[in-house]
């Protein structure tokens, strides 16, 4: 929903210098000193970074390039430790990005900090696979030729990332790149540059050479990525965002036919069956709903549960939604705000709209009177009609729709009737039960009674339009690789 909206504006809108100054420090600077990032709990302009222009933009092109010469002829254990160089400096700085993405996110303290250590194991993770090149070494069916298969490193990489998770969007892009010997060009989401540039500044101390890694924030968006993507040089696109600016990314790739990854928006269904331990489904829906305030692609966004447990399961959801806090998250409440006061407004809008059609709402936490537009209480709410905007909509907001079902084949073809597939959920009492549930759902990821599905070891990412590719574990590195192979005469 939110999505193309926030990036059109996002996008057009014009980028200074990089940011001196942590979290704690406010400023009240001038307009023309650049993009100002603020607090999406208090308004407070955090800090301002440099607004790119696009011939900035562009010449950022020609140090990627030089950058990417230097550090393709580095040998992988070079770059491995380099890149483990660099997953110690997140965990020896992981108090200070934890307060940076607090506040210029909104996160509570707790899931910032989950993020840095999720984001600082991209770092370990890639270190790790940085000296693992596979390769093939085959002779010809007809015989007299060798066929060898090596991968190398695509090239420039362009990586654009959104503001929901803007230290782990960035390294689980940056790790896999780096340990391939690519270099990147990385534009961060506009709400949310500050962190990426304090990782920037980590790569750097762990030893990237210049050029390797160029952060660029920028009110317009399109504006610095475009005068990338229009460079000859620059060879891969990396993106993480919504379906509406993936889309149209992918036509302006076409045009140079740029390698694309694509991880795009999500519709995560949830599904609870007779038989299932409704306190794990419980506790599972709070992860699945609830981390990151509802802001995350993973985010479960449609309950399905069976007739049986319905009661049981919405009472013990409910009082759970009911008891979280909420405020801002750096005096400790669980639940932010949400990132800023016009996505608010949309997911209210979706629940007016539920309620309209005969929802209703069975279970909402406490909302202080003190807190801006940019809040909105958790809410739980049943009753849902299957045809509601909420349910085909991606919520992006600390908002639980649940609707009863009694028929497995038709709560399957619900779950697939959206148009993106990235998560899935399912809790069952028989885990092959629950695995064959989950073989149905056309998701790219599916949490098997279990709320959560993220893990740097593992492949991320979704089918139909969630997106193209993976990102994580050894195919993560596929990614930021080209095949080539040799025919070698073998007389
Ligand atoms: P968004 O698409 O609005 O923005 C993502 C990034 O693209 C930002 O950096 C933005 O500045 C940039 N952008 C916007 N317009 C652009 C243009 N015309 N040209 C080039 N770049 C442009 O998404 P968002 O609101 O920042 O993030 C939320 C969305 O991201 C949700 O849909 C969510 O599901 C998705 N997401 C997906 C994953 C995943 O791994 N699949 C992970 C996190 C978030």
């Amino acid at each position: 929903m939110h999505p193309e909206n926030t990036a059109q504006s996002a996008a057009d809108s014009p980028a200074v210098h990089p940011p001196e100054h942590t979290a704690a420090h406010t400023t009240q600077q001038p307009e023309h000193l650049g993009l100002p990032v603020r607090n999406p709990a208090t308004g407070a302009v955090l800090d301002r970074v440099r607004d790119h222009s696009a011939e900035e933009a562009a010449a950022m092109v020609d140090a990627a390039q030089a950058g990417f010469r230097t550090w393709r002829a580095t040998a992988p254990r070079h770059r491995s430790e380099v890149l483990m160089a660099a997953y110690r400096g997140m965990q020896e700085q992981a108090e200070r990005l934890r307060d940076l993405i607090v506040a210029e996110n909104g996160k509570s303290k707790a899931d910032a900090a989950a993020e840095v250590s999720y984001a600082a194991e991209f770092f370990r993770w890639y270190a790790e696979e940085a000296v693992r090149t596979p390769g093939e070494y085959t002779e010809a069916p007809a015989g007299g030729v060798r066929n060898v298969v090596t991968r190398h490193p695509v090239g420039v990489a362009v990586l654009i990332t959104p503001w929901n998770f803007p230290a782990a969007m960035a390294t689980r892009k940056i790790g896999p790149a780096l340990a391939s010997g690519c270099s990147v060009l990385l534009k961060p989401a506009s709400e949310t540059p500050l962190t990426a540039f304090a990782i920037a500044e980590i790569l750097t101390e762990a030893g990237v050479p210049e050029g390797v890694v160029q952060v660029a924030a920028s009110s317009s968006a399109s504006r610095v990525v475009s005068a990338w993507l229009a460079d000859d040089r620059v060879r891969k696109l990396s993106f993480t965002g919504s379906t509406g600016v993936g889309r149209r990314l992918l036509a302006q790739c076409a045009e140079r036919v740029v390698n694309t990854s694509m991880e795009l928006g999500g519709n995560a269904p949830f599904i609870v069956t007779a038989d299932a331990d409704v306190d794990a489904a419980v506790d599972g829906a709070m992860l699945a709903k609830f981390r990151n305030g509802g802001q995350a692609c993973t985010a479960a966004n449609r309950f399905y549960v069976h007739q049986d447990v319905l009661g049981e399961f919405t009472e013990k959801f409910g009082a759970r939604i009911a008891a979280l806090r909420v405020g801002d998250p750096a005096g400790g409440a669980e639940i932010g705000p949400v990132i800023t006061e016009q996505a608010a407004e949309q997911i209210r809008e979706l629940i007016r709209g539920a309620r309209e059609q005969g929802a209703v709402i069975a279970a909402e936490a406490h909302l202080p009177q003190d807190l801006n537009r940019a809040f909105l209480a958790p809410t739980l709410l049943t009753g849902v009609p299957t045809d509601a905007e909420i349910l085909r909509e991606e919520i992006f907001g600390p908002v639980a729709p649940v609707v009863a079902w009694t028929d497995l084949d038709a709560v399957i073809e619900l779950a697939n009737a959206a148009e993106v597939g990235l998560a899935g959920y399912v809790y069952a009492g028989k885990l092959q039960a629950a695995m064959k549930i989950a073989e149905r759902l056309e998701v790219g990821m599916v949490g098997v009674n279990r709320g959560i599905v993220s893990d740097p070891s593992a492949p991320f990412g979704g089918v139909k339009q969630a997106g193209i590719g993976r990102e994580g574990g050894r195919f993560g590195m596929e990614e930021f690789t080209e095949v080539q192979y040799l025919s070698v005469d073998w007389p």
